[in-house]
């Protein structure tokens, strides 16, 4: 038998479908066409891909010193890097992109932790476990007292200092409860070894917003704002997004970074979701939205993020899709990305296994995750245990912790950051841009990384990982006293303070 649904679940169901009708904002789209047009056009990718199969080697030698020069390539140039197949190319390519990564960011890796918040979402996208179609899916959405205690393990126990705080789409996590959980972050301070903790970093990974929203978001403070179109391939973004959901609106997504850069959040991270469409044809449009956003606004994505399709509960979708990128492809599409975009930061995530994220790191990225729990409310309540898949977006592929990541980051040379100064500091969009191309940001941000370096060893490193991280610190300071010796004193009175248990200290 039904029960007939009573007058006030009436009312809320009119009131959940009138949010949804309201959501997308046309004039917010058409004000950004070229004479109706979209950015994206496909038959001009598809020509360069098919005009650039036989790449010369003196050519591509050429592209490389392009990308050297730290400028940002052509779709042809892109394209002929995509058909390199000869092995000892491809080497030079891989050595080429991993001096690009050092020249612009140093020998620095970025630690964050995904935090999701809720798992609500009235979308319905094929390969997600949080669709709205999955009957087998436990809904939950946080408090603020239950984000509290996420906070108090990620900020206070592993000691992350940045988060990307991920929300569904659904009038339960809109606007209004992001700007008050960001908040909410953002006030918890939790007691360390020797000093405190606290999330210095939120970024954002949520739905498309109007420009009126990102106002609000920009506000409340957030660092980068990230969108992942999925896939630039419009017939398939149509197949996967049902066209009766507000994901289902591929140009709405589209130009929300152009929404964002009107609204002054001027940090925005694009990325596909690799394994839904053809991968060249994704770099090449990932490259067209970063060209458009530097044409447009002066100002490019500042980070590229790459996620591969992995399995999910109850999710037959990602069983076996048709387009699976698999390693070695998905080592050739970082190094292009790498080579495309030589400013621009780039995530390598925890749905890598242990294996490849060390085969790949070298090859450009520049921020990665650990200790990562993608269970709404997973840090407090699960720390120490495998997440049950049903819970889970999708699985992860390697789940160890920050300590375990940083200790192999720092056995491998490299230091890793938990600054967070530079948005606190204004270098943010044109003024980040011209930095990174210079290759001055690298200055600032080898003084923060040593400092937070520090700070995080001596309040929550192991005894292993502190013997081997105090290694990198010496040699980097070395290179502090050496490079920048007009900075090197107040950088050690920094460094000596923050041993001492001062904390937050930056340039
Ligand atoms: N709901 C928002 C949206 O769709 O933009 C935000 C977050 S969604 C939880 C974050 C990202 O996870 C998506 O943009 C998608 O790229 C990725 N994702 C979804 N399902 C996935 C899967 N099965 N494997 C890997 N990544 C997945
Ligand atoms: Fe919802 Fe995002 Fe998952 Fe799509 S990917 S179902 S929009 S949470």
């Amino acid at each position: 038998m039904t029960i007939a649904p009573c007058k006030k679940e009436k009312r809320h169901e009119a009131d959940h479908y009138s949010w949804i009708k309201r959501r997308i904002k046309t004039e917010q789209i058409e004000k950004y066409l070229d004479n109706g047009k979209c950015f994206i056009d496909s038959i001009g990718i598809e020509r360069s891909l098919a005009e650039n199969t036989h790449p010369d080697p003196r050519r591509v030698r050429d592209i490389l010193q392009k990308s050297l020069a730290v400028e940002t390539l052509t779709l042809d140039e892109t394209a002929c890097l995509l058909h390199v197949e000869d092995p000892e190319l491809l080497a030079e390519m891989q050595r080429v992109a991993a001096e690009v990564k050092v020249k612009v960011y140093d020998n620095r890796i970025v630690t964050f932790a995904p935090l999701y918040l809720s798992n609500f979402c009235v979308n319905d996208c094929l390969y997600c476990s949080f669709r709205r179609s999955n009957d087998q899916a436990r809904r939950r959405i946080l408090t603020n007292e239950e984000i509290r205690r996420e906070i108090e393990v990620l900020a206070g126990v592993i000691g992350h200092k940045r988060l990307i705080v991920v929300y569904g789409e659904h009038p339960r996590s809109d606007i209004d409860y992001m700007v008050s959980t960001l908040q909410t972050i953002a006030d918890v301070k939790v007691k360390t070894r020797k000093g405190w903790g606290q999330i210095r970093r939120c970024n954002v990974n949520a739905a498309p917003l109007s420009i009126e929203e990102l106002r609000l978001l920009k506000d409340a403070g957030i660092g980068t704002f990230q969108v992942f179109q999925e896939t630039y391939h419009r017939p398939t973004y149509e197949k996967v997004h049902p066209a009766d959901t507000i994901k289902g609106d591929y140009l709405w997504r589209l130009y929300c970074m152009h929404r964002a850069m009107e609204a002054g959040v001027d940090d925005v991270g694009i990325g596909v979701l690799f394994g839904l469409y053809d991968w060249k044809f994704e770099v090449m449009a990932l490259l067209c939205h970063a060209i458009e956003l530097e044409d447009k606004f002066g100002i490019g994505p500042h980070t590229i993020s790459f996620p591969r399709l992995e399995p999910a509960g109850n999710t037959p979708f990602v069983e076996n899709p048709e387009h699976r990128v698999n390693d070695e492809a998905f080592k050739k599409l970082v190094t292009v990305l790498r080579l495309a975009v030589p400013y621009t930061g780039m995530i390598l995530t925890a749905r890598e296994n242990a294996r490849l994220r060390r085969e790949v790191l070298p090859l450009g990225c520049t921020q990665t995750d650990a200790s990562t729990k993608i269970d709404i409310g997973g840090y407090a309540e699960r720390i120490d245990e495998n997440q049950p898949d049903e819970r889970q977006q999708f699985i992860l592929g390697d789940t160890r912790s920050l300590d375990d990541v940083v200790r192999e980051l720092a056995e491998a040379g490299y230091i890793t950051s938990f600054c967070t100064a530079g948005y606190r500091c204004g270098r943010t969009g044109q003024k980040i841009m011209k930095l990174l191309r210079s290759g001055k940001e690298g200055q600032y941000c080898k003084l923060n990384a040593i400092i937070t370096f520090r700070e995080w060893l001596d309040d929550f490193g192991s005894e292993q990982t502190i013997a081997v991280g105090e290694n990198v610190i010496e040699r980097e300071i070395e290179q502090v006293k050496e490079r920048l010796p007009g900075v090197y004193e107040q950088f050690l009175g920094y460094y000596e303070k923050t041993k001492a248990g001062n904390r937050d200290l930056y340039f």
